[in-house]
């Protein structure tokens, strides 16, 4: 018997499986084994078994040796052969994507990340009619054994976090497993705890990237035993090694980190009905404002649409206000706070009730420049504005994360005036303590998040009372679940309107209905104040009147004009060198051959060349170019320029090629 092996290496030329013999070993397709290459042993995959090869027999070495352990199925093997090809990523990156980070430990018992956590999650006596038909729906679409694909459209508290539980109740009770996801580590830990005092903590493991290696692999064990039949993670627990899994659900489906922008680029959405297809599972989307595409999706016919109008105790969303802050700054008001804003938030605080102050920057200022000359403090590296952090007096650039000391003098001309422009969560921070003396503020971004227990402690703190008013970036806007929220502020509601992205009403309308849902969770109707320079904005328009059918009509008109998704998919190719010419070189040729495969009279869909601003890598030259496939047209596509890149490398020009479809951010 010969197996062919995708073997571990990091280089680009290096991709296609090896032969090796399987000497005695019993190994099957995704066996983790060892074999020689050169010198050297290395660790591999099996991808594929056969009685016969073309290669010369006597040349062939064999396996050295299995381990059972680590070993994929084989259906985590046609997974990750599938993601090579629909991503035009490397098998071993996507292979490695299942794979536990560390060996099985030899001795010792397991870390169980947040093992004694304590949970006052009671079950609800009864569920809402709202949460028994969608219960009813997705359990009954099992019993045909068939994949089957749903988006619950859910106002905020409807109870959509009851209904995910009752549908991995039903998996549990069929024998099967269920995986969890939340798109941002911060929210794991209060659904551990509700999660854990209804299912137990020893039936749940956890992924997410800031446990350790050790502790990620213990928990890999632990669900590749089946010891833990639920997993609770951020987006790489969809690659869970569960053997049987009866749901995949993905919470706040429209979040955008369910998109990897690293390399292995994936879209985690994808990827779960993948695997679903193979264990006839059920995919759970679930959001209060569905992304554009998932919502498409339903329009026709690949989601089931489930509806949930209520909050589950009848409280009536919060109203929205806009204050337009053209006016405020025509009355002579300056200050970050609108007089709508302070007065209601002075109003709120002596009712005993908290607020949320939602300011979408992290930092002080988002920008710094000389107001003799002109310069604007830019990262070396990056070509991107600095953001101004008064914690630890730098300057700190949002891409690359490298600190620079705040200057005191202008770098350029010498002169001594330094101004800081824009707004960022520390100096909301900071003008909320100047203006609300009395009221314990505190502060949520990942500037805060330096460790576990750090977050732990800043939701403790509000959810006790004793944080009054609680300022932070999306962060606050997910998920969290206060009885006692009367107000929510909107300071700059225009930061997300203002991104160069075509998903950026989207964003806006998702951000405002998201956070305002964290308003009048308990008994009295909540308040949010949005405050914009741009009232007239449809997504601003829709948001105010909890209105998403408006807001898809709207968008959805515009995005299938512009061809873009979902309607047409944007394939980024970047490329970077070291050497200047060559990048040209390969970047001339780069727009000729997709020139050629658009064809003639489509042009239009080739954009120009541009200088890759917020590529992380090492290379000192990098450019892009985008091309706007029609649909159906993207696997085509992204085949023909996987096959440029592999010539590329093949000529050993200096340039390193990577494609990312539908990115997160272009700038
Ligand atoms: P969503 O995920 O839709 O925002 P949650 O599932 O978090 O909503 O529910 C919001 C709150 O309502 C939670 O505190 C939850 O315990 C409570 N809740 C949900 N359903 C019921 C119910 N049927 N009876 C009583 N309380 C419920
Ligand atoms: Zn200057
Ligand atoms: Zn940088």
């Amino acid at each position: 018997m010969y197996a062919n092996v995708s073997v571990e290496n990091k280089s680009n030329y290096i991709d296609s499986p090896f032969t090796y013999g399987t000497g005695d070993l019993d190994l099957k397709v995704g066996s983790k084994v060892t074999v020689p290459f050169g010198n050297k042993e290395k660790e591999g995959i099996v991808l594929s078994l056969s009685d016969k090869t073309e290669l010369d027999p006597e040349k062939i070495r064999d396996v050295i040796s299995l381990d059972e352990a680590s070993s994929l199925n084989d259906e985590m093997v046609q997974t990750a052969i599938w993601m090579k090809q629909r991503y035009a990523i490397r098998y071993y990156d996507a292979l490695n994507l299942f794979m536990a980070p560390l060996k099985p430990r030899k001795r010792g018992t397991p870390k169980e990340p947040f093992k004694d956590i304590e949970s006052d999650y009671e079950k609800p006596e009864e569920l809402t009619d709202e949460q028994k038909m969608a219960v009813r729906r997705i359990t009954e679409a099992q019993k045909f054994n068939h994949e089957s694909y749903f988006l619950i459209h859910g106002v905020t508290s409807s109870g959509k976090t009851e209904v995910y539980m009752e549908v991995i109740d039903d998996c549990l009770r069929r024998g099967k497993g269920a995986i969890m996801l939340v798109p941002e580590i911060s929210l794991t830990y209060q659904l551990i705890q509700r999660m854990s005092g209804r299912f137990g903590k020893e039936n749940i493991a956890i992924l997410h990237s800031r446990l350790t290696l050790r502790e990620r692999s213990d928990e890999w064990m632990r669900i590749k035993k089946g010891e833990a039949r639920i997993v609770i993670g951020a987006r790489m627990g969809v690659f869970a090694p569960m053997e049987n899994i009866g749901a995949i659900i993905l919470d706040e489906e429209h979040e955008a980190t369910y998109k990897s922008d690293m390399t292995p680029k994936y879209d985690t959405h994808e990827v779960a009905a993948k695997r679903l297809m193979y264990h006839k599972g059920a995919l759970i989307l679930g959001s209060a404002t569905p992304s554009v595409s998932s919502y498409e999706r339903v329009k026709e016919g690949i989601y089931r649409l489930i509806e949930m109008k209520r909050r589950y105790n009848e409280t009536p969303l919060p109203t929205v206000e806009m204050v337009d802050m053209r006016e405020e700054l025509r009355s002579g008001n300056a200050s970050i706070f609108s007089r709508r804003l302070e007065e209601k938030l002075q109003e709120v605080l002596e009712d005993g009730k908290q607020a949320i102050l939602l300011q979408n920057r992290r930092g002080y200022s988002n920008f710094i420049s000389c107001r003799e000359c002109g310069t604007v403090m830019k990262c070396p590296e990056c070509n991107i504005s600095l953001t101004y952090h008064k914690e630890g007096n730098s300057m700190v650039c949002h891409y690359c994360g490298r600190k620079y000391p705040a200057p005191k003098l202008c770098p350029s001309c010498g002169s001594k005036y330094i101004k800081y422009f824009g707004i960022g969560t520390e100096q909301v921070e900071e003008k909320t303590r100047e203006l609300f003396p009395g009221y314990r503020v505190d502060r949520l971004d990942i500037d805060r998040l330096k460790d576990r227990s750090e977050l732990e402690r800043i939701l403790g703190d509000f959810a006790k009372g004793d944080t009054k008013i609680l300022v932070g970036t999306q962060l606050v806007a997910k998920g969290l679940d206060f009885d006692n929220v009367g107000l929510v502020g909107v300071i700059a509601a225009d930061t997300t309107l203002n991104i160069p992205d075509y998903r950026a009403e989207e964003r806006t309308f998702q951000l405002i209905t998201q956070v305002a849902g964290r308003a009048g969770r308990g008994k009295d109707r909540g308040t949010v104040i949005v405050q914009t320079y741009e009232p007239g904005n449809y997504a601003f328009k829709a948001a105010r009147e909890h209105d998403y059918g408006k807001f898809f009509e709207e968008e959805s008109r515009i995005r299938s004009f512009m061809e873009y998704p979902p309607f047409g998919d944007i394939i980024m190719v970047n490329v970077t060198s070291d050497d200047g010419e060559e990048l040209e070189k390969v970047i001339e040729g780069l727009r000729a051959y997709m020139l050629k495969l658009v064809g003639e009279g489509q042009e239009r869909r080739v954009m120009n060349p541009k200088e890759a601003v917020n590529f992380k890598g090492h290379d000192a030259f990098r450019q892009y170019i985008i091309l706007k496939a029609p649909r159906g047209k993207r696997n085509e596509y992204v085949h023909y320029l996987d096959q440029y890149r592999k010539n590329i490398l093949s000529q050993r020009l200096q340039a390193n090629i990577t494609i990312d479809v539908n990115p997160y951010s272009i700038f």
